[in-house]
């Protein structure tokens, strides 16, 4: 009888992720140990190739058959170790104690050239023990959405998740309609949120949060290992990053939309992009999320419910920043305190940048509220009021003055700030460039990510979503030709609501 042939190996055009998965060696309480739901018909839609090479990933293998499997989920590479991760969370207000990856799983981890350690996770990726009544799936608009944000903010300097690819599944979801199913592949400096110390901090298992705690300091604080109170440490590093990234968004004018606690990063990456939007008009009470009845996680108010998501993180650590309650609960509300300060100085130190102003004189506070509150009364756009006031401290004010709904607004402010910046000799072209540098032309504009997304979802037409990345690549550069991308929506055109799409 003739040898019967082993059947051949999938093929792969180069070599596979190397995995070093450091959260699946924790103890077996913080995850679920489950392979992604195969799909039908994986098809790659988008591979972020400049990703790869940062990540240290072969292109080449992510494109092949074998890797469109990875990151469909139809095929686990050997190294991966994938698993569902545990987690609570505060969603607005209300604690829900078991939430976990419902619809993701963490491939693993691997080590980038530049030394970082960062999470492969694929989202959407079918059913896991935390699914509650979900499907574990995502549909393709949410899923590019996702993809677009995450770099146009990665774009922006911002720190956040990233968008390594975006696999459709060849399956139907079933939301309201049934819609195509995709799987993103989600880069991430790691997927611990202030929910996941929630989570054994509400059991009272104080093992697993010891052991969640150390792997996150020796993560993403490293230094906080050898202070006096490693727990406190660590929270003050959290507090910093929150207060920053929070400073980040509102200076380009980002709503993130569902602050919960289990979608807020304690790496202070900016994390799950739902119903987040970005400000066309100005106005600080923006909400854009069809289920923030309230105005909870309005524009304004995203320092104060960071402030509190942190005060919860605070909660689950005070068992391991000491024996005495009450002494813990006063050193954290000491560190807690910094958080105010620390976004503000932020804030401010951000506006006198988008103004041309690279240090602080008397009255800059007074001046920033002053255009602040103009702006907000005559609906100026946002990102292009910032932008045209480059072209002013160039000698061109038509631009901005035009943004205002009553443009002597804008000349009484202009004239209060040109004596300002006559004051301290910068030359206009370095003012100017300066500004430019700080002050995006481009953002992902909520018209302009609806209709990329209606034109991939409806005609199965990709061009508009990689028109818009491509511009949404290099948004401090003006783009010739590319003015639609800058301007803001006309009224017909204008979102007033984001959806989940979960
Ligand atoms: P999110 O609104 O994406 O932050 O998700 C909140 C919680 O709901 C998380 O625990 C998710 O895993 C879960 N979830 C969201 N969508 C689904 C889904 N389609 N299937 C299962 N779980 C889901
Ligand atoms: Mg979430």
């Amino acid at each position: 009888m003739p040898d019967i042939a082993p059947p051949a190996p999938p093929p792969e055009a180069g070599i596979r992720p190397a995995f070093d998965n450091s959260y699946a060696r924790l103890p077996d309480a913080l995850f679920a140990r489950l392979p992604p739901t195969p799909v039908s018909a994986p098809r790659l839609l988008r591979l972020n190739t400049g990703l790869a090479g940062e990540l240290g990933l072969d292109a080449a293998w992510l494109a092949s058959p074998a890797g469109v499997a990875m990151l469909a989920g139809n095929h686990v590479p050997e190294g991966a170790e994938p698993i569902a991760q545990a987690y609570s969370g505060h969603q607005f207000g209300h604690f829900s104690p078991s939430l976990g990856d419902g619809r993701a799983i963490l491939l693993g981890e691997v080590v980038t050239p530049a030394g970082l350690r960062r999470d492969i996770q694929l989202k959407g990726s079918g059913p896991t023990p935390f699914s509650r009544r979900g499907d574990g799936r995502a549909a393709l608009g949410p899923v590019l959405r996702e993809y677009i944000v995450a770099e146009a903010m990665a774009a922006l300097g911002i720190p956040t998740t990233r968008a390594l690819a975006a696999v459709a599944t060849g399956e139907h979801v079933f939301r309201e309609d049934a819609l195509p199913g995709a799987v993103l592949t989600r880069i991430a400096a790691s997927h611990i949120r202030v929910g996941t110390f929630q989570y054994f901090a509400a059991r009272r298992d104080m093992g697993s949060l010891r052991a969640l705690l150390d792997h996150a300091i020796a993560r993403h604080d490293p230094a906080a290992a050898d202070a006096a109170n490693p727990a406190l440490a660590f929270f003050a590093g959290v507090v910093a990053r929150q207060a920053a990234l929070v400073a980040r968004w509102m200076l380009v004018g980002f709503i993130h939309g569902v602050m919960n606690t289990d979608n807020c990063a304690i790496s202070g990456e900016t994390i799950d992009y739902g119903p987040c939007a970005f400000l066309d008009a100005y106005h600080p009470e923006t909400v854009f999320s069809s289920i923030d009845h309230q105005g909870r996680y309005a524009y304004a108010n995203q320092p104060a419910i960071a402030h509190w998501n942190l005060a919860r993180l605070a909660e689950a650590l005070l068992p391991l920043i000491g024996a005495d309650e009450a002494v813990a609960v006063e050193q954290a509300k000491a560190v807690l305190a910094g958080f105010s300060p620390a976004f503000g100085a932020a804030w401010k130190a951000g506006l006198l940048a988008k103004i041309g102003l690279s240090d602080e004189a008397p009255g800059d506070e007074a001046l920033i509220q002053d255009l602040l509150a103009r702006m907000a009364e005559n609906e100026a756009d946002f990102t292009l009021a910032f932008r045209r006031l480059a072209d002013a401290a160039q000698g061109d004010a038509a631009g901005f003055r035009a943004l205002f709904a009553d443009p002597a607004a804008a000349d009484a402010w202009l004239a209060g700030w040109q004596a300002r910046i006559a004051a301290d000799g910068v030359s206009p072209a370095v003012r100017a460039a300066a500004m430019r540098a700080v002050n995006p032309a481009f953002i992902p504009r909520n018209h302009l990510v609806e209709e990329a997304l209606a034109a991939a979802v409806q005609n199965d037409d990709l061009a508009p979503f990689e028109a818009l990345l491509e511009v949404l690549a290099r948004p401090f550069e003006d783009q010739p030709g590319r003015e639609r991308f800058a301007a803001p929506p006309r009224p017909e055109q204008r979102v007033r609501a984001t959806f989940c799409g979960t």
